[in-house]
């Protein structure tokens, strides 16, 4: 290993990345300052690549071209029931690849899930070499507990894709455990781990015990976040505003956009407060001037909006702690994960179910790539007391006869794993039998997933159900599987070694690698124009709520003409046109400083003292006397 290590939790919603330093661990911001960046890409009409917060500005605007939840595509084949469920959810285009996998399409372009996911990657790799001042090749990666080695696998191609080198995936809720661990690292503790992220809910019960972790049982539900927070109180500002205008705007793609901003402020803030002032200045044109959304909403109001979503946690805990045989009682630490977790009413629905308040001491946004990060520390030998077990994430055993199938290693088995189980022919004289191994949890076979199949011959002439067969598993600490057929007769052997593979060629990989650092200098230039517009976005936002609070102070001309001004603003926003906001740069400045007086000032005299009456050119889009 080279330089430092960073941990990353790529996430379906967003991805935060974290450097363990002197026995320390910092949260890298990224390069709006943020810790935590949005795990979504955008490519807009004229081409250019977005990321984070600035392709997640445009997503209800654009969403053909507005890729996210990526996560739920990785490493998976196009016919799987997991994506065809995921693709009735996602806006943009979905295709099946010549190879079978899932592919995005964006326009006459198809990308690889993991080429998509090398995009967010690739930023948060240049964030923390901004961050750290040094180039960063190392990582480890986090994936959900569930995923499989197709999936995993596809993580590290996307993290190679990046120019990064993948040195250990780890499980989401060992990652929170370990950076748990570092605090509580003498104790014996079962812990219930609850994500609540943006996109999905999972859960894991785990066991720790002085350093070293094991997954008890895993369980969630794919279809349930954040995301349906924010749609909840999305849907009753539109009846908000229904009610006091009469207008139904649900539709008007752009006053989604704003609304789901706002709906998403909103319901943050009343996860410290009890109540929220709502505004949303000039939300449409009405026939006797703009329409604007201004209410109050109480927490408790929220609260009674989403218990049922928030009641959605609890049969996927219940079948997780059935599955280990366990009580909530017997659990001794509930940690929080995903943003949405911090809301107090999940909190409260926790705590009442495992009769003991949650664990907050660690930030849920950072705790999963806070415990990456330690796990980098642990690999690279700067933490020496902790030691960690992974488990297999899903059964792996071979095909039976009429498509049953019989499993080898149970999930949640610690690796590395040697296990083995005879098996007999069926019908006299079997001179071959077809070893199909396979992953998954289902009984029939051709619901599981295929990872490989070879063939034992020369099989000495007997009736059927004589032979003994042994087939074992062995798994290393890498997830490498390798299954070898032994014919206990004739000690003759057969092996096949399953190397995790994602379905993208080596080939497909190098070319992504070369067109992702090829545009590297492109985005770069793109990337300071989004920041660009991003500031913009902040100055002309408090512009819109100064005119809407003071807008009455000035005089009709300057009314009309700062209007003007902040709506050709705020289009270009918008549209991510930087070249019309920096037209307009110095007069939204202006703006600032006219309505900062009428303001202070709250009378017509001293708006005055700003002469804006001499001009009358309405069809400048500005204001231009300033
Ligand atoms: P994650 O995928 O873990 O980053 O979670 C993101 C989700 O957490 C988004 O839906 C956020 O809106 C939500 N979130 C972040 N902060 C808060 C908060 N203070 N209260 C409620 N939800 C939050």
């Amino acid at each position: 290993m080279a330089g430092r290590l960073i941990g990353i939790d790529l996430g379906t919603t967003n991805s935060c990345a974290c450097v363990v330093e002197g026995g320390d661990y910092k949260v890298i911001p990224n390069a709006e300052g943020s810790r935590t960046t949005p795990s979504v890409v955008a490519f807009t009409d004229s081409g250019e690549e977005l990321v984070g917060h600035a392709a997640k500005r445009q997503a209800i605007t654009n969403p053909r071209r507005t890729l996210f939840a990526l996560k739920r595509l990785i490493g998976q084949r196009f016919d799987s029931p997991k994506i065809q469920e995921a693709i009735s959810h996602l806006p943009f285009q979905v295709a099946k690849a010549t190879n079978g996998d899932a592919w995005v399409g964006v326009g006459d372009r198809q990308y690889a899930p993991p080429e998509i996911s090398a995009i967010v990657l690739s930023e948060i790799k240049r964030s923390a070499e901004a961050y750290l001042r040094e180039e960063v090749i190392d990582a480890v990666i986090t994936v959900p507990a569930y995923f499989d080695d197709a999936q995993r696998q596809a993580t590290k191609d996307a993290g190679r894709i990046a120019g990064l080198n993948v040195v250990r995936i780890v499980n989401e809720p060992t990652a929170a455990a370990l950076a748990y661990g570092l605090v509580n690292k003498d104790k014996r503790e079962l812990l219930a781990i609850c994500d609540l992220g943006g996109g999905t809910f999972d859960f894991t019960l785990m066991e720790m015990n002085d350093g070293v972790f094991e997954v008890l049982a895993t369980s969630g539900d794919t279809f349930l976040g954040g995301e349906d927070f924010d749609l909840a109180l999305m849907q009753w500002l539109f009846k908000q505003f229904q009610e006091t205008n009469g207008v139904d705007v649900s539709a008007d793609q752009s006053v989604q956009q704003r609304f789901k901003e706002v709906a998403e402020k909103a319901k943050c803030e009343l996860s410290s407060l009890d109540v929220v002032d709502i505004r949303i200045p000039f939300v449409i044109q009405g026939p006797d001037g703009p329409l604007h959304i201004e209410t109050t909403l109480k927490r408790s109001e929220y609260e009674e909006m989403v218990t049922p979503l928030v009641n959605r946690m609890i049969a996927p805990i219940q079948d997780a702690m059935k599955h280990a045989n366990q009580m909530p009682s017997n659990v001794s630490q509930v940690i929080l994960v995903g943003g949405q977790s911090r809301m107090p009413l999940v909190q409260k629905r926790l705590q009442e179910f495992f009769g003991k308040e949650p664990n907050k001491t660690i930030n849920p946004d950072e705790v999963v790539a806070i415990g990456a990060a330690i796990q980098g520390a642990v690999l690279s030998g700067d933490i020496k007391d902790l030691v960690l077990l992974d488990v297999t994430p899903l059964s792996l055993g071979i095909e039976t006869q009429g498509g049953g199938f019989a499993k080898i290693i149970n999930r949640n088995t610690t690796i590395p794993a040697r296990d083995k189980r005879v098996f007999t022919t069926v019908t006299d004289n079997q001179a071959r039998v077809e070893i199909h191994v396979l992953q998954g949890e289902r009984e029939l076979a051709e619901a599981n997933k295929s990872l490989g199949r070879f063939d034992l011959v020369n099989l000495p002439p007997l009736p059927g159900g004589v032979p003994q067969i042994e087939v074992a598993f062995d798994i290393d600490s890498n997830g490498i599987v390798r299954v070898t057929a032994l014919d206990l007769t004739t000690n003759s052997e057969q092996t096949m070694h399953i190397q995790p593979s994602s379905g993208l060629t080596e080939f497909e990989i190098q070319r992504m690698i070369r067109d992702a650092s090829q545009y590297a200098e492109e985005d770069s230039r793109r990337r300071d124009d989004l920041k660009y517009i991003a500031s913009t976005d902040g100055l002309l936002f408090s512009c819109e709520k100064a005119f809407a609070d003071f807008g009455a102070n000035l005089t009709a001309n300057q009314n009309r003409e700062v209007r003007q001004l902040l709506e050709t603003v705020r289009q270009a926003v918008i549209a991510k046109d930087s070249s019309i906001i920096r037209a307009n740069e110095t007069k939204l400045l202006d703006v600032q400083g006219l309505l900062t007086t009428a303001a202070i000032a709250g009378s017509e005299d001293a708006v005055s003292v700003v002469d804006m009456e001499g001009d009358n050119d309405s069809n400048s889009g500005g204001v231009n006397v300033l």
